[in-house]
């Protein structure tokens, strides 16, 4: 038997890659800018090493014209350009990469900067365009050429006139379909927003031809269009900027302009790390609850770049759950893209960047409560229960992340107080740390329960949230003090209305069995108390539910 070779069909290969890639269409630009940005990076590194070559910063931009009656997009840069057998190799092969090769040539190993790495960015063109020309001159030489390609039918490469080194890309986009329409890529706004969106820190201006209606000089209600030249990118980005140039506006205008919320930031944290994995962050804890906070439709996450291009919308796997109203950007140079760029192939470094990111919200949360009670108050009000629900749902294992940050009503206090407040002043023969839950403060300060440990002075939290109960549950404990329901049976107090205690059970017998009798079911047992002055009743739970806990878990759908 022999064994055939696999042949790559390419035209097929082609097909393949376009349409099932990508999950946007739009992208075709973020790519195409891309090799744009890395043609004149390519040019900023050889000039570091080649004297006769100077980089003149301002020489090099990206150039977006759109041509509504021939149809055509056209990308042009000042970059590096292709010979033609560049032209052969890097167009011709479907996975190969200059970029790459490039990078490993010159031994640019910080090269966070080139984009490139798959080869395959560039045929993504084909999704909004049938036709493609590239006309580019190389560096260093007199010849130019084009590369033409109707995608399926392979290209060709002839020589061309071209004044200047650089590269030009033109599209002929698609005729739209019944259920494609891709006039919208010679919209001007439509595609400044694409750029905003995937290649706003892009470190070139990308220039657009942009028409602006204005007021006819000397007219005052004829207007005229006109057209201008506008850089559409913002180029740096506001997490690379230093951070001593950058206002609390800049911070607030960011948050603004990502239409992160509708409020203002109660906090921002501007991070940047370099080490086992390096990266910088923006991130934001709102002043409020968003709308959809509690709704299925509510996306954790934060914004993922690499090198300045945007890849992820939502990444989820930065945040935890309880720190899910968290919003920002994470730009990073160290993550290992998937071909589509879109989504990440290993995630030790995302894990790491996770992790630090956790620990750095939870630091800074824990500043903020030493050093602006006020404003950590606010911040608590909306989103403290997500921090309780965190505990729960993690059963306890973030603990020593979360349990600091907590705040409860005090009976003493009549205000939030964490458990580090309560625990300090704690009498030193108090055994528990005491809570009593309810619907209202209100409801909780007159419920019989409370009586005996209030008048023993002891402090009490209030807790008025369902989850509150299920949350101290998980931690169990806090600084060794264990946690006890006031509707606990047995509190760990020394009752003192001993002359109360005259009615034994033994006496009552009788009462105690007809009570029983009509409440029936509802209740297990009725027995005398010690602990009641004021109150003639009360109800106490044996088992590990409190009362209020079973009547949330018997309220809840099976
Ligand atoms: P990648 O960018 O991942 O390398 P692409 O398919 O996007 O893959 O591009 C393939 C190669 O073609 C690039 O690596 C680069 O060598 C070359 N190339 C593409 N566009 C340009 C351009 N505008 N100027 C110079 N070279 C380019
Ligand atoms: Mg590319």
């Amino acid at each position: 038997m022999t064994t055939k070779q696999f042949k790559a069909e390419s035209k097929r290969l082609l097909d393949l890659m376009v349409n099932s890639i990508y999950t946007h269409k739009e992208i075709f630009l973020r790519e195409l800018i891309s090799n744009a940005s890395d043609a004149i990076d390519k040019i900023y590194y050889k000039a570091l090493t080649d004297d006769s070559l100077s980089f003149e910063k301002d020489n090099y931009f990206i150039k977006i014209d759109i041509d509504k009656d021939e149809r055509t997009l056209k990308i042009s840069d000042a970059g590096i350009g292709m010979t033609k057998e560049a032209l052969e190799d890097n167009l011709g092969v479907i996975a190969k990469s200059g970029s790459f090769a490039f990078k490993k040539e010159n031994e640019i190993k910080d090269g966070h900067d080139i984009i490139g790495q798959f080869g395959v960015g560039f045929y993504s063109a084909f999704m909004v365009a049938d036709n493609v020309t590239v006309i580019s001159k190389a560096l260093g030489s007199d010849e130019a050429y084009k590369w033409e390609s109707d995608g399926i039918e392979g290209y060709t490469i002839e020589p061309c006139e071209k004044d200047s080194v650089g590269t030009v890309i033109i599209l002929k986009l698609k005729e739209n379909t019944e259920d494609e329409n891709f006039d919208e890529y010679l919209e001007e706004y439509r595609l400044k927003s694409i750029v905003k969106k995937y290649s706003d820190f892009v470190r070139y201006p990308i220039k657009m031809d942009i028409t602006e209606r204005k007021l006819k000089e000397g007219s005052e209600d004829e207007y005229e269009d006109y057209v201008e030249e506008q850089i559409v990118n913002s180029m740096v980005p506001i997490w690379k900027k230093n951070k001593r140039e950058l206002t609390k506006e800049d911070y607030e205008n960011f948050y603004a302009e990502k239409h992160y919320g509708f409020d203002k930031p109660i906090k921002y944290i501007h991070t940047s790390a370099d080490g086992a994995v390096s990266y910088n962050a923006i991130l934001f804890i709102p002043e409020k609850t968003p709308y959809d906070f509690y709704t299925k439709e509510y996306k954790k996450g934060l914004e993922l770049y690499s090198n300045g291009v945007m890849i992820m919308e939502t990444c989820e796997d930065l945040l935890p759950d309880y720190f899910n109203f968290v919003k920002g950007i994470v730009d990073s140079e160290d993550l290992s893209l998937n071909i589509s760029r879109e989504i990440l192939q290993h995630d030790r470094q995302l894990k790491l960047i996770a992790k630090n990111i956790k620990t750095k919200i939870k630091n800074e949360l824990n500043k903020l409560l030493k050093n602006d009670r006020e404003k950590y108050e606010e911040f608590y009000k909306s989103f403290g229960r997500q921090l309780k629900y965190g505990i729960y749902s993690g059963y306890g294992s973030n603990k020593d992340d979360l349990q600091d940050l907590l705040m409860f009503y005090s009976s003493k206090e009549k205000k939030m107080v964490t458990l580090d407040e309560y625990t300090s002043r704690m009498p030193e023969e108090q055994k528990y740390i005491y809570y009593a839950a309810g619907d209202s403060i209100d409801r909780i300060e007159k419920s019989p329960q409370t009586e005996l440990v209030l008048d023993k002075g002891y402090e009490i939290l209030y807790f008025t949230d369902d989850v509150d109960e299920f949350a101290i549950r998980m931690l169990m404990n806090y600084k060794e003090k264990e946690f006890k329901s006031v509707s606990s049976g047995d509190l760990g107090i020394e009752a003192e209305n001993e002359n109360d205690s005259s009615a034994t059970d033994e006496e009552n017998k009788d009462l105690f069995g007809k009570m029983k009798d009509i409440l029936g079911d509802k209740i297990k047992v009725v027995k005398a108390s010690k602990r009641l002055k004021k109150h003639p009743v009360c109800l106490s739970n044996e088992g590990e539910l409190s009362i209020e806990m079973e009547k949330i878990l018997s309220a809840m759908p099976d």
